[in-house]
């Protein structure tokens, strides 16, 4: 079953690899709840129980209990990329009252999502190599700035990200929520920063990027992403309408380009400003 097209993110591959997978912790909760494991709802709400199960203290307590989970599952694999997820607390970046420590994308208004936390598992992962210390990220669509802050902690105070977002609401929350987190002393020291654009034109002046990120669906490749990824570096997009794919785009020292599909996703598109609010 989809989510619906403002329900962002939604990675149908590797919920039905989560659901492939041996749950003891989970079976007796699943017989008494006599729930069925074929829908994404189940795996949801088995999360959100498990949260609650085994952690209740503080909430970087219930984000490591998250991130743990995701470990258990085979959504994270790469330690480094746990480590991260621990340090940036996602409860910082979602709205109050939202559950921040279920896997699921939520609603951040403006007809915008923040993403599910296994999909920023797996984009990480895809760009792990790529944002190594010292290295420039561009984060397209940043919404709510979590992704932004974890590519920011990655690449550290001698790398380079940049969040650009066109809604300046979205943009200045997202500030809000940095400061607040684990990454705060690269924004203010400078070698994080969020700007106020039109993500399709990505952020010329610090370009070329080694990771590029686009948090929306995209009809096509946009020519400026493409243009600014540095030559061995490594861009992640969601490319469709309704059925979208998830794209990993390698950019070879020659120039030449690779581009395969990592999964089916569901991401909100990536659009004008204009035609994201009409119905807001
Ligand atoms: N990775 C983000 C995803 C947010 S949803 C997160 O997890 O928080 C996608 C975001 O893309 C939305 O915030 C939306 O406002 C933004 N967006 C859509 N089209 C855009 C464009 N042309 N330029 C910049 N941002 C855009």
């Amino acid at each position: 079953m989809l989510a619906p097209p403002h329900a962002g993110c939604y990675a149908v591959a590797l919920a039905a690899v989560a659901f492939s997978r041996p749950r003891p912790l989970y079976s007796s909760l699943f017989q008494h709840r006599s729930l069925a494991f074929s829908s994404r709802a189940s795996l949801r709400f088995i999360l959100s129980a498990g949260m609650e199960h085994f952690s209740t203290k503080g909430s970087m307590d219930k984000n490591e209990g998250l991130v743990e989970q995701l470990k258990h599952y085979g959504m994270i694999k790469s330690d480094k990329v746990a480590e991260v997820m621990q340090i940036v607390d996602r409860g910082l970046f979602v709205p109050e009252g939202s559950p921040a420590y279920v896997d699921s994308p939520m609603p951040i208004g403006y007809n915008a999502t923040i993403s599910a936390p296994h999909m920023h598992a797996t984009c990480l992962e895809l760009l792990e190599e790529h944002l190594q210390p010292g290295m420039r990220a561009l984060d397209v669509g940043s919404g709510t700035g979590y992704l932004t802050a974890c590519f920011a902690m990655m690449v550290g105070p001698q790398g380079r990200t940049v969040g650009v977002e066109h809604i300046p609401e979205l943009v200045a929350s997202s500030i809000n929520s940095i400061e607040r987190s684990a990454a705060s002393s690269l924004l203010n020291e400078g070698s994080l920063s969020v700007h106020a654009a039109d993500g399709r034109k990505g952020w010329p002046e610090l370009a070329p990027y080694d990771a590029i990120h686009v948090g929306a669906a995209s009809p096509d490749i946009p020519r400026a992403l493409l243009e600014q990824l540095k030559p061995g570096g490594r861009m992640v997009i969601p490319v469709g309408n309704f059925f979208q794919n998830l794209k990993v785009v390698d950019k070879n020292d020659d120039g030449s380009v690779h581009v395969y599909s990592e999964a089916s996703v569901r991401f909100v598109p990536l659009t004008s400003r204009a035609a994201q609010l009409q119905d807001y």
